[in-house]
């Protein structure tokens, strides 16, 4: 119930310095000095000590096919579902489910039932109605009903735009579907935000930029994704962001080598450059795409199969910011905290601040390697490995 983490240095994400900091049940209570509570012997106190240890906020992971995705290359290639352990050893304590380029054999009950199943077992869940096509098949009877009505849906996504995938909608189907969004978000408190899906078509961002020049929507409305998958959306986006949209980028396991074969933009180097071009440090945001398939290859460019994505990128992409790129963490680690929580509208996410959810990560001073994982107030990963499973989980598995 109460525990009490000693000595680590907090970056809340701003770098606080040596702290205490007191959780009770699943919220932060308090963050100070040097924290002594007397329990007089009626409730237990837990002392993490953290000494060479770094206190982060629980990522929010904003792009995760949770329930699979794939089955581009026909019915078997549909990948696996995430299991709450693939999430939580890679920090995760927040995560947006999305449908993908399927919304058929997967759908939006299916979707939703995946995200509670998630909630259940611990962290939290949000998801986003639709899949990659315009018209989105909505669970009620229209989509600003199923942005009031259903708390978990915060917004519509990944709709696929610039991309042979996508179901190619007019301006004005596109435009109709962003402006109920937009409403049902306003009249529900929650973000309403249009998460775009961008392929390599050389279109990128002129849809959005478009309905931003002939519309009162706001830019800041839209959250598009994979800017960083080659350079030419990348400079796109530079320019989107330098007018006040917000951008997403996407994680990668294999970085190095897909700067090579594709040309894609490291993410270390995207946030770099996000940095130098004097972006507002709220307005890029970094996701994992986990659970979606992509292409395996040799370090000669030879086709090894295919693999899955998994959030575990997350924390890679930061930790390249840092040893590679010189960027301050508190910088770098605001992609997958602060910047998702209000970008998205997270209520009491993305910091370590009092009343906030007890959502967080402890990383190794050194490496930044995992080694503890909270959520909200309970710790599901110790020394770098899981210690709660979901429901069908092997623990001898992971
Ligand atoms: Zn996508």
């Amino acid at each position: 119930m109460f525990k009490i983490i000693r000595n680590a240095t907090v970056y809340n994400p701003d770098k606080l310095g040596k702290k205490d900091v007191l959780i009770v049940n699943d919220k932060i209570i308090a963050i100070d000095d040097k924290i002594e509570i007397s329990s007089n012997g009626i409730f237990d106190v837990e002392e993490i000590n953290c000494k060479g240890k770094i206190l982060v906020p629980g990522f929010i992971d904003g792009h995760v096919h949770i329930l699979g995705g794939g089955g581009e290359g026909g019915f078997s290639n549909r990948t696996p579902e995430a299991t709450l352990s693939i999430l939580t050893k890679a920090g995760v304590t927040t995560v947006v489910g999305v449908l993908g380029t399927d919304g058929v054999g997967r759908d939006m009950n299916a979707l939703l039932s995946k995200a509670r199943a998630l909630e259940e077992e611990g962290i939290t869940t949000f998801v986003f109605d639709g899949n990659y096509r315009l018209p989105i098949k909505t669970l009620t009877e229209n989509l600003i009903n199923d942005i009031m009505a259903i708390d978990k849906i915060i917004g519509i996504g990944e709709i696929a735009l610039s991309d042979h995938r996508s179901s190619q909608p007019s301006f004005d189907e596109f435009v109709k579907t962003v402006a109920d969004t937009r409403v049902g978000g306003i009249l529900s408190g929650k973000a309403g935000i249009i998460n775009v899906h961008l392929g390599d078509g050389k279109r990128c961002l002129d849809l959005i930029n478009e309905v931003v020049e002939k519309t009162e929507i706001p830019i800041s409305q839209f959250w598009p994704t994979h800017i960083n998958r080659n350079a030419y959306l990348f400079e796109e986006g530079i320019k989107f962001a330098k007018k006040g949209g917000i951008i997403d980028f996407t994680g990668n396991s294999d970085p190095d080598l897909w700067e090579k074969l594709y040309g894609e933009v490291k993410v270390s180097k995207a946030i770099k450059r996000v940095l130098e071009e004097g972006i507002s440090e709220d307005n890029f945001t970094l996701t994992s795409d986990g659970q979606g398939s992509f292409p395996m290859f040799d370090d000669k460019g030879n086709y090894k199969g295919i693999g899955i994505g998994t959030s575990s990128c997350l924390l890679e992409s930061i930790k390249a910011c840092v040893f590679e790129e010189n960027i301050p963490l508190e910088k770098a680690i605001r992609a997958i905290t602060v910047n998702p929580a209000n970008i998205l509208k997270l209520k009491n996410k993305g910091k370590i601040e009092k009343n906030y959810d007890a959502d967080l990560c402890l990383l190794d001073e050194k490496t930044l390697d995992i080694d503890m994982v909270i959520a909200k107030g309970k710790i599901m990963v110790k020394n770098g490995n899981p210690t709660v499973f979901g429901v069908f989980e092997k623990a001898s598995k992971n």
